[in-house]
């Protein structure tokens, strides 16, 4: 270790950009040595101060302490997830178990809470303007939930609890990356290959490249990428099989990487957790802290399509069932058969080949697409920039800048699948936005998982996962709130995916796919009838897409609820729920206990699956919005739209915001009608 630390000195860089040719792994233990006892220096400095608490010497600052400790946090955490390495790998081990210790210092930290608690008590005699108000809500609730209100007595063994899931939780996640790693099928002849179109051939090559082997070799993986449009197109159904299982049993095979007792040892600890707090279960604490409040508002969701999914599927089913027949394939089918036959019938029903869609959808047209969304409703513009060094390189740089050509903000797209990647999509952010020192210029992330080719050609899925986290990445980016803790995506849980999931709709407009899905060689736009074609087969196979989701979402539920002090042998409480719920066999679940990464890799998403439907009841209903107004870019909604969702962070309740929003309260009935289940 030399002397120079590049996370402990000024970034004189780019934007203030981490300086990512310089750091190494073993520049991150000795640097949170330095940032998190300086922090902790800070929070004792609040604690201490002389003058009574006010909002301005203890919440604000609060918010504005810790800026070394979070620019070094966020790079961690972005390295580990985006471009992670053996021995990055070791120092999270290592550290995991002392951030949380530090996180603990501070929410368990009496002298602190002492003052937060106190405004807190005199909140209403305060004369705080509402953001002021909402910070002081918020941060007392924070500390709340962390244990600041515990007996003296429970605090130490509350700290030796979070600190041990904080392991468990990087453990868990370790070991799916480990499985996704260790598993490849290898297409060993033209045989093998049968069914698969030219673009999956293409990254199956690219795949086995990537793993060094010989130039012509074809290699599935068990990134989605890959996986998914192999089960969707290979007529080999051995093969299916063996690319299904193997995505099943992530994290679940004997020896180290098994992650049964790692998931069991956190149900463990969480139920303890929730006992400290005085509350029933785990999912009664984490409710407290989202929008739908109670378990039971979130089991009556889930109810309205749990059973009329599976009815519905039944007639996909026989459909399918008699594809196989036809097909000379075996029947009844299996979870490996759902969606290669689906595809058949959707190809036989609508004529329309995934195949051909493609084409249309070349990964740059669609950056294209997304931006320039932006721009028709919020007026921003996209500028790439080149020659600044980001942590790999394939990830790309854009300037974001709005209507008056100020600079608002950094966007950062790293979109290809590789080893030393999670699997999914995710926004992240390397800075927030907020008010401090006169404006903090946010800089956000988003990572994709698609299959690096020479063009690389979307699916229609992959496009709307693109938008997706685009509209996570604008909730970062659009955000104007004076308070840190407030900014852009640190929302409730339960309301995150409203501003991803409305974005999606755009990249389903017409007017989007007439202008941006060209064809990547001729450039020609996609002919009108496979764009109506494209419409109708969507409808197609909700079902499907809605058991896959719902099964995971309520057996998280069914997990959290189990009252304190439950013993857990996670593969038995998975089959005995699959049986009570009634999963189809021939569907399956998205996500399966062993490496339900939401769940397990930390406690956001626990008891917390469900926050895509909830928020998917927030974004057909604001959506149908512009539907109502007959144009996608009606600039009314568009600017309602920013200020009262993209830009105001969790400056205020969800519920108050959405109202602001749509000038009423939801409804759930434009997410049963999307999903097919209402007519
Ligand atoms: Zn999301």
């Amino acid at each position: 270790m030399t002397a120079i630390n590049p996370l402990l000195q000024d970034w004189n860089t780019p934007y203030g950009l981490p300086p990512f040719d310089l750091v190494k792994a073993e520049h991150f233990v000795p640097a949170f040595a330095a940032a998190l006892p300086a922090h902790l220096a800070e929070i004792d400095a609040i604690a201490a101060e002389s003058a009574a608490p006010t909002f301005a010497n203890t919440l604000a600052a609060f918010d504005a302490s810790g800026r070394l400790n979070s620019r070094i946090s966020l790079l961690f955490e972005n390295l580990t997830a985006s471009e992670t390495s053996p021995a990055l790998q070791a120092v999270e081990v290592e550290l995991a178990p002392r951030l949380a210790a530090h996180r603990n210092a501070i929410y368990l930290h009496a002298g602190l809470f002492a003052r937060i608690a106190a405004l807190y008590a005199r909140r209403a005699e305060l004369d705080l303007d509402p953001e002021q108000l909402r910070l002081l809500e918020r941060v007392h609730l924070d500390f709340v939930r962390a244990g600041a209100n515990l007996p003296p007595a429970s605090r130490a063994r509350y700290s030796a609890l979070t600190e041990r899931l904080a392991a468990l939780s990087t453990a868990f996640t370790q070991n799916v990356l480990a499985d996704e790693s260790g598993f490849s099928l290898a297409l060993e002849d033209e045989a093998a290959l049968a069914g698969l179109p030219e673009f999956l051939r293409a990254s199956a090559q690219e795949a086995a490249q990537q793993r060094g082997l010989p130039a012509g070799s074809h290699v599935i993986t068990l990134s989605p990428s890959l996986a998914e449009p192999f089960l969707t197109f290979s007529d080999r159904r051995d093969l299916r099989e063996a690319v299904w299982r193997g995505r099943v049993a992530r994290g679940a095979h004997d020896g180290v990487h098994d992650n049964r007792p790692v998931a069991a040892e956190i149900m463990a600890l969480r139920q303890e957790q929730a006992q400290l707090h005085g509350y029933p279960t785990y999912a009664d604490y984490q409710l407290v802290d989202r929008m739908a409040g109670k378990p039971e508002a979130v089991s009556a969701l889930l109810g309205k399509v749990w059973e009329p999914a599976k009815k519905k599927a039944e007639d996909d089913r026989a459909a399918l069932t008699e594809m196989a027949r036809s097909l000379g394939q075996p029947t009844p089918i299996a979870a490996w058969d759902w969606r290669y036959l689906a595809e058949k019938v959707r190809q036989a029903r609508y004529d329309l080949d995934d195949a051909e869609l493609k084409p249309y959808f070349a990964l740059e047209n669609m950056i294209g697409a997304m931006f320039d969304c932006a721009q028709r409703l919020f007026g921003l513009s996209f500028v790439e920039q080149h020659g600044v060094a980001l942590h790999h390189a394939d990830a790309r740089l854009w300037e974001v800048r709005n209507r008056d050509n100020a600079l608002i903000g950094l966007f950062i797209g790293d979109n290809y699948a590789r080893a030393s990647k999670r699997s999914g999509a995710w926004m992240h952010i390397f800075r927030s936005q907020s008010g401090h020192n006169g404006g903090t210029l946010p800089v956000v992330i988003n990572n994709n998982n698609f299959a690096k080719a020479d063009v690389t050609l979307l699916s229609f899925d992959d496009v709307r996962t693109l938008f997706h986290e685009f509209g996570h990445g604008l909730h970062g980016l659009l955000s104007q709130v004076k308070y840190e803790r407030l900014a852009g995506t640190q929302v409730l849980q339960d309301y995150v995916e409203l501003p991803s999931q409305i974005f999606e709709n755009w990249a389903e407009e017409e007017v989007v796919l007439q202008r941006h899905a060209r064809h990547y060689q001729s450039g020609a736009a996609m002919p009108p009838a496979l764009l109506e074609k494209l419409k109708r087969a969507r409808q197609f196979d909700q079902a499907w897409s809605t058991i896959m989701y719902a099964g995971p979402a309520l057996i998280d539920m069914a997990l959290h609820s189990l009252p304190n002090g439950s013993k857990v042998d996670i593969a038995a409480f998975e089959a005995q729920q699959c049986a009570l719920l009634g999963v189809p066999q021939d569907i399956g679940q998205r996500h399966y206990l062993s490496h339900f990464q939401h769940l397990f890799s930390g406690p956001d998403y626990a008891a917390g699956y469900y926050v895509y439907m909830w928020a998917e009841v927030l974004d057909a209903d604001a959506y149908d919005a512009f539907i109502e107004a007959g144009d996608p870019f009606e600039q009314k909604i568009a600017e309602r739209l920013r200020r009262y969702i993209y830009s105001s962070g969790n400056k205020q309740d969800p519920a108050l915001a959405f109202r602001a929003f749509r000038s009423r309260d939801p409804k759930v009935e434009p997410m049963l009608a999307k999903r097919g289940l209402i007519a």
